[in-house]
């Protein structure tokens, strides 16, 4: 998310960072501006794309600078709230979240300081600020401001005193140092200094980079420290997709950070600040999303239903259209990764004319279905450049999760011993999503990838993320997939199994387990290709698949997201080797906002 480029050399500074900030535009942003020295440390911004930027600064001219991008987390994508922001002596860019900006921001302003945004970043200029007036000593200012921050954080920093030099420093947001003649570079990934220079040093937690016409990095006690200094072989393109072949892959593999991501402003102060909402006064939730958003909200209704809450899904194109059978009590539920859906804004539109509650689910901030909603859930999956939805679709079902476990609570259908246990299991699960992104795989993706009809069946919820791994498929490499309720198979479609064909079979429903596997056996019996998805308490010595892709039995909250990434994996395997335009898959745009 968001960008950050900062420059000093022999150059104009506001040129390498405008074209720094644009090799950074497919992390995403809303907003954008710029500090440069002219007389003083100036700053100028603007809300949307670079250009609208591009159009204020010209002419300028400047040795040091900071720019961003910013991908709005606290407060609108405004220009008062856009990056870079300058409290006292301090000009500050940020990339990443101060979780405990509330509690700074209100010592502050007891100390006498006013603020012009709503961001979390502003705060930090305050606070640097109000350090250095106290002892004016740069390094030991920012490591003390450091101290007392939680969160993460990428930080470009000027100040007043200090005219050619720059200052940086990261906690679980990216930053390199670009090296180059004459000229130096901070910025978040390497696309962003590729015009200039190769040459890149990667910045560690606990560090403090000045630079000037020199580069310094200072350890934790204001040494300098000795770093390598990294060579760049690829081009621009393979820099931004972080050396991953395709985005969609690069997307994946984010699924543990993001799992984190999404979680993490739940859990952080324990039960309160999961169990924040109050759904006590509902009888019933419906959920409207189109694609792989629809489906998320399956998987949420069948983790909702079983907290005793009743939950209807539906396509957002028809929901529009339908009587609607909601009242006071109802909620509705809009999913949407971009928030800017043209069919789910109707229906939001259409039931809040009624007087419904309603709850957005939206990754873009300041989107405006996160804006028209009565209340909205960022799943803060960060930027998604491949069409096919991957690791948003899997943030949507991690909320969805999250308000199931909500919900049971506060029915009381879910006694905090259980809640509790639920939850013990959230810490370590980034790394079991990880392993299981590290199955192998391909020997599965191989065996189907020239066939041109897929199965997939399940049950309840097994079906629901059945739906999501066929219309994955069908949508990256155009074979004609079809996900059935694994008991519905025989009542017709079932003709259309043959040798051979690829029936993928999830099963990671105890209740009903055992009539899947039934089901299994009958396509068997018809010659199929059967490729088994489940949990390892469910797993068998079974004598009726081809492939088994056991994954590990977490809880019923999480089981659901494993059983997503082989799914996502084998799509993107078998369009790989059908040799399709995985990230850009023909006739389909990343937002649909026509209707
Ligand atoms: N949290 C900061 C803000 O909302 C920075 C967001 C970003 O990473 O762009 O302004």
């Amino acid at each position: 998310m968001c960008g950050i480029v900062g420059y000093v050399g022999n150059k104009n500074a506001v040129n390498s960072i405008m074209s720094g900030l644009k090799s950074l535009e497919y992390r995403g942003y809303d907003s954008a501006g710029i500090a440069y020295y002219d007389k003083e440390f100036k700053i100028i911004k603007a809300e949307g794309k670079l250009n609208n930027l591009e159009k204020k600064i010209n002419g300028l001219n400047s040795n040091i600078g900071i720019g961003h991008t910013r991908w709005a987390t606290h407060g609108k994508p405004t220009v008062e709230n856009a990056h870079p922001h300058k409290v006292g002596k301090f000009t500050i860019v940020h990339n990443g979240i101060i979780e405990n900006y509330d509690s700074l921001r209100k010592l502050l302003v007891s100390d006498g300081y006013t603020f012009k945004s709503e961001t979390d970043t502003e705060v930090v200029a305050a606070l640097l600020d109000k350090f250095y007036s106290e002892k004016a000593d740069i390094l030991k200012v920012i490591s003390e401001a450091r101290k007392l921050l939680i969160g993460s954080y990428a930080f470009g920093i000027l100040c007043d005193d200090y005219k050619d030099s720059l200052f940086a420093l990261r906690k679980d947001s990216p930053l390199i140092v670009g090296i180059g003649e004459n000229e130096n570079f901070i910025a978040s990934d390497v696309p962003a200094i590729l015009k200039y220079t190769n040459k890149y040093i990667l910045i560690d937690e606990g560090e403090i980079v000045e630079i000037s016409n020199k580069v310094k990095i200072y350890d934790e006690y204001f040494n300098i420290k000795e770093k390598e200094i990294l060579t760049f072989d690829g081009d621009l393109e393979s820099a931004e997709k972080g050396g991953y072949e395709h985005f969609m892959l690069k997307e994946i593999h984010e699924e543990p950070n993001v799992f984190k991501n999404s979680t993490i402003p739940f859990l952080k102060f324990g039960l309160e600040s999961l169990l924040s909402r109050d759904f006590s006064k509902y009888t019933s939730i419906d959920i409207v999303g189109c694609g792989s958003a629809y489906h998320a909200g399956l998987v949420g209704k069948s983790l909702i239903e079983s907290y005793g809450m009743r939950v209807n899904v539906y396509v957002a194109s028809e929901y529009r259209y339908q009587k609607l059978f909601t009242n006071k009590n109802s909620l509705v539920i809009l999913i949407s990764q971009s928030g800017e859906t043209a069919d789910t804004l109707a229906c939001l539109r259409k039931v809040k004319e009624k007087g419904i509650d309603t709850l957005g689910i939206v990754n873009v901030v300041g989107s405006s279905i996160a804006r028209e909603a009565d209340s909205t859930i960022y799943i803060k999956a960060g930027p998604e450049i491949s069409v096919a939805t991957t690791k948003a679709y899997f943030a949507q079902v991690a909320i969805l999760g999250l308000l199931a476990l909500n919900i049971g609570y506060s029915r009381e259908e879910l006694s905090e011993n259980q809640l509790e246990e639920i939850l013990k299991k959230y810490s370590t699960f980034p790394e079991i999503i990880e392993q299981v992104i590290n199955y192998e795989y391909s020997e599965i993706s191989n065996s189907i990838y020239n066939y041109e009809t897929c199965f997939f069946i399940g049950r309840l919820i097994d079906y629901s993320l059945c739906l999501e791994g066929c219309l994955k498929l069908k949508e990256i490499s155009y074979i004609n997939s079809i996900a059935y309720p694994a008991g519905e198979l025989k009542h017709g479609t079932i003709s259309l199994i043959e040798d051979d064909i690829p029936v993928f079979a999830v099963v990671t429903d105890k209740t009903i387990a055992d009539k899947t596997i039934s089901n299994i056996k009958e396509v068997k019996a018809r010659g199929a290709k059967v490729i088994l998805i489940i949990t390892e308490d469910l797993d068998d010595d079974f004598d009726f698949t081809d492939y088994k892709i056991v994954i590990p039995n977490v809880n019923k909250i999480l089981n659901p997201l494993l059983v997503t990434i082989p799914l996502q994996i084998i799509s993107y395997e078998v369009a790989k080797l059908r040799k399709c335009d995985i990230d850009k898959p023909k006739n389909l745009a990343k937002s649909v906002t026509v209707e």
